[in-house]
């Protein structure tokens, strides 16, 4: 056994249990239906339960726009407005831009060292995006190294818990992987992310596809009431329902997928049955549903206002916010230093 393992022998024993939450997201400007139903809401039930951080992933933004970073300085204002009207609270979470706190950095390139280049190849969104982003070149460093820099990104405030929805798992388990070398290596410092799965509901965009800006198919969380009913009003519906008379399928139904998040048991039993009897119209149909959407948007649009009204809040949140968090950061980075043997 190493010379540091057994001085701390009595550590190694007791897994690191920190009840914190991080999670993070790239500054992709307005936020859309699928962000307020996949990650929003749950970030704003955890800011109570839980020590939580949320950050502007600006440097994992770096990774695949490098080339034009024009956008993310002012995507970051209007993500950050949206996160405030949505109902995160900079008094009870940090909230803040990740470039802030250079120990995300510093923790990427120390654990740089013990991850292995095929650990890093196997995971899948790397091949995948790859793939998706063909138009930019993503054979970097950078690029290869982001799901660590994650890590870093969550370990740095010994994080145990990190809201993700199933396609981001292999990332925790990575996390997860990261966190048990360091311990075996240098000794017990890093909580295992246990992964606070977020089964969120899957917001179909108004084609049909995932809900997403590069495929122009979003509801806005800062669309007005009208141009919100006009998009709803349009999305694609039961392919089957070409005429009034043919019945239809809720199942096959991706506008119904809205209704499932959005009405009331009774509505859905009754539109289900008027949908496969052919008794209701599809316009009237997603009527029902608009309406819970409109409501369930008003009261952020009217926040989002009325913190519009006051310049320079996003700035002063998000650098109180990298003040908090680079003192948890900083303390972390001590022990790793420490651990690891460098200044
Ligand atoms: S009636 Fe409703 S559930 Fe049925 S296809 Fe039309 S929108 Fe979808």
């Amino acid at each position: 056994m190493p010379k540091h393992k057994k001085k701390d022998e009595r550590s190694a024993r007791e897994p690191v249990v920190t009840n914190t939450v991080v999670s993070g997201s790239r500054p992709t400007g307005d936020l859309h239906l699928g962000h307020l139903h996949g990650a929003l809401r749950n970030w704003c039930k955890f800011q109570d339960a839980y020590s939580s951080y949320f950050f502007v992933a600006d440097w994992h933004a770096l990774t695949t726009e490098y080339a034009d970073p024009s956008g993310i300085q002012e995507s970051t204002q209007s993500m950050v407005l949206d996160w405030l009207a949505v109902g995160l609270d900079p008094e009870r979470s940090v909230i803040f831009r990740q470039s802030a706190v250079s120990e995300h950095a510093e923790l990427h390139l120390i654990l740089s060292m013990i991850v292995p280049v095929p650990l890093l190849e196997r995971v899948p969104t790397y091949k995948e995006q790859q793939q998706q982003l063909s138009g930019k070149d993503l054979s970097t460093y950078g690029f290869l190294g982001y799901p660590l820099l994650q890590a870093a990104d969550i370990l740095v405030y010994k994080g145990d818990r990190v809201p993700v929805g199933e396609d981001q798992l292999p990332h925790v388990e990575l996390t997860r992987a990261v966190a048990r070398k360091f311990n075996n290596l240098y000794g017990e410092v890093f909580p295992e992310p246990s992964g606070e799965i977020v089964r969120a509901a899957k917001v179909p965009g108004t084609d049909g596809r995932k809900m997403s800006k590069s495929y122009g198919n979003t509801v806005n969380l800062r669309d007005d009431p009208e141009t919100v009913h006009n998009k709803l009003a349009r999305m694609v519906t039961d392919p089957a329902r070409k005429r009034l008379a043919d019945a239809g399928d809720p199942a096959l139904c991706p506008a119904f997928r809205l209704h499932e998040i959005y009405c009331t048991e009774e509505e859905k039993a009754e539109l289900t049955e008027a949908c496969k009897s052919a008794s209701i119209g599809c316009l009237d149909c997603k009527k029902v549903m608009i309406k819970h959407v409109l409501e369930d948007l008003d009261p952020i649009r009217e926040r989002r206002t009325a913190l519009e009204a006051s310049p320079g809040l996003i700035d002063e949140v998000l650098d109180a916010g990298a003040k908090k968090a680079r003192v948890a950061a900083a303390e972390t980075m001590a022990e790793v230093r420490k651990r690891v043997g460098v200044k």
